[in-house]
């Protein structure tokens, strides 16, 4: 075999094409390039800009943005205990401090 084997099947006519966050939905590769998210006009969702790296398929990954919880300024809820945050790390105890 020469080259890099074809593994993707050409679409069937009606066919859906699922897409995966992370995965060019042209071809399938996992290496994208993404810029920084905006959100939608209608603020409803949050978008990427995404390259694929290995054939340069442009678009855009789709982000549908849902309510949480309201907090005060200080990121604590109505219960008086701050909110948590998934990116935050649940064993800092930094927040606590400020
Ligand atoms: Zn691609």
């Amino acid at each position: 075999m020469s080259g890099k084997e074809e593994t993707k099947k050409p679409l069937e006519e009606g066919e859906i094409i699922t897409t995966e966050a992370g995965y060019c939905p042209n071809c399938g590769s996992g290496s994208l390039d993404y810029k920084k998210p905006y959100l939608s006009m209608d603020g409803n969702s949050e978008i990427y800009e995404i390259t694929c790296v290995d054939c340069g398929f442009e678009g855009k990954e789709w982000y549908i943005l849902e309510f949480n919880t309201i907090t005060d300024m200080n990121d604590n809820d109505m219960n008086g205990k701050k909110r948590t945050v998934k990116t935050v790390s649940p064993s800092s105890s930094f927040l606590y401090l400020m």
